[in-house]
């Protein structure tokens, strides 16, 4: 089985980066039937945190992306790195390096002074004369000649030479095993056929291939995805605002809408911007993966959001909106169902938050009518069209729409008004707000008593 892994180190919330790394790697095993492992990194002790596991988790949960194996933590693993390491060194490919921070220092001055990248010289390499109870770690004896060959499914194919490479601390002095050693023995065991992975790693593939071979493990395939950079053409961090993907649920965006613009940064289809799920599983393919990094454009992720917010099963948005309204302390026990909020806010705004911010009339009573929208329309010009509408209003059977509608246009025609020095003042009574979805369906998505008591209260 097409075998693909997400193995994020647990130091952090899950980023758009990784998310999008995620996305891929989900979408190139569902697409060919095949399996998606989550493998959690956390051999770093010192830098992974439980709660970062959860934010993780969280974010994989919000996206919907699902594994079908794991997760995988390395910190309960440690006895298989070390089986595979005793086996490097039995098979002559790797050795102890009783070297001291001074000497490994001054292996770096040597070839600092040279113009040479630092490494270390291979002074243990061929020694076995080990002192006795001095501290040692375990090095990779890299092969010395000839070079690695990777031939990456996004950026082509990448010849490194050996002699650039130096042998590699694969396990500490502690005896914990280096993440170059933990990673590949991960790969191995677990059968992944495709590492999709940014391109940060690229410099440790020819490294991870060298350690495969000395296992005479299969090689996978890899993958690896240019960066996401900022609006400053530099990479994407904090610095440019939102990063974590739960950021993105909190303000407002839409999974599918993150889903849909992320498979699109780093991709593309032909002219195509909008996939639905199935559509991204059945055309994604690696090889119309960008060579080049792609720059993060919130105005065409809220361009996307808008599009799903408008489109998509409007009592499904409402499960999202629900969220929302919690978060913002509105409770929606009473008040129209939030699919009908979907329905007439949905192309009124940007995001989620917006919708929830702008719907609260619609379930909580009001203490002021909005400052400016009240001075311009309520007082102390709306009195008799208030009256005269709420009048009319109280005396409908119907509280549907085109009656309410009815009743506006007959109080203007009545007051030889225009249609607005009615509607307005309804519209702020009614709401609070100088905005507001076209006033007859408003006004029937509002309970008829409560209509009635906002417009009492515009004129007292
Ligand atoms: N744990 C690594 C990271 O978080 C990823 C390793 C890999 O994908 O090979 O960057």
């Amino acid at each position: 089985t097409l075998t693909t892994r997400f193995a994020p180190s647990p130091t952090g919330y899950l980023h758009v980066g990784g998310a999008r790394t995620a996305l891929y790697s989900w979408l190139y095993a569902k697409k060919n039937g095949g399996d998606f492992i989550l493998r959690i990194e956390d051999t770093d002790l010192e830098r992974s945190t439980q709660a970062s596991v959860d934010a993780i988790m969280d974010g994989m949960n919000w996206l919907n992306l699902d594994w079908t194996h794991g997760p995988y933590f390395q910190t309960k693993r440690f006895d298989r790195y070390k089986e595979v390491i005793d086996q490097l060194i039995e098979t002559g490919h790797a050795y102890r390096c009783y070297c001291t921070a001074e000497e490994v220092e001054a292996m770096r001055e040597e070839a600092r002074a040279k113009g040479e990248n630092e490494r270390y010289n291979g002074m243990w390499r061929e020694r076995t004369d080990y002192p006795a109870d001095k501290p040692y770690v375990i090095r990779f004896k890299n092969p010395l000649e000839g070079d690695v060959v990777i031939k990456d499914a996004v950026k082509g194919e990448i010849v490194i030479a050996n002699k650039e490479l130096d042998d590699l601390i694969i396990a500490r002095s502690d005896g914990s095993p280096t993440y170059n050693l933990t990673v590949v023995v991960d790969d191995w065991d677990m059968k992944v056929s495709h590492v999709v992975r940014g391109d940060d790693h690229v410099n440790n593939t020819p490294r991870q291939i060298n350690i495969l071979n000395a296992l005479g493990a299969p090689l996978p395939v890899y993958a690896h995805i240019p960066m996401i950079l900022g609006d400053d053409g530099k990479r994407l961090s904090k610095r440019h605002g939102a990063v974590s993907v739960m950021q993105y649920r909190d303000d407002g965006y839409l999974p599918e809408a993150l889903l849909n613009y992320l498979v699109r940064l780093g991709w593309s289809h032909g002219d195509q911007e909008i996939f639905s799920r199935e559509e991204m599983i059945e055309l994604f393919d690696l090889t119309g993966c960008n060579r080049a990094p792609s720059a993060f454009n919130t105005e065409k992720l809220i361009w996307v959001n808008q599009h799903y917010m408008k489109t998509m099963d409007a009592e499904y948005v409402a499960s999202h909106l629900a969220w929302h309204m919690e978060d913002q302390g509105i409770s929606t026990d009473n008040g129209p169902a939030l699919a009908e909020i979907v329905k007439v806010q949905a192309d009124r705004v940007k995001t989620l938050k917006e919708m929830a911010q702008i719907s609260r009339y619609f379930y909580q009573d009001f203490t002021e009518f909005d400052a400016a929208a009240g001075k311009k329309h309520l007082r102390p010009v709306a009195k008799e069209p208030l009256e005269l509408v709420k009048a009319k209003l109280s005396a409908l059977e119907s509280w549907q729409g085109d009656a309410i509608h009815e009743v506006i246009n007959a109080t203007a025609e009545e007051l030889e008004l225009g249609m607005g020095k009615v509607g307005m003042p309804l519209r702020v009574a009614a709401t609070g707000a100088g905005n507001s979805p076209s006033l007859d369906i408003t006004l029937a998505l509002m309970d008829k008593d409560k209509v009635l008591a906002r417009i009492d209260m515009a004129l007292a």
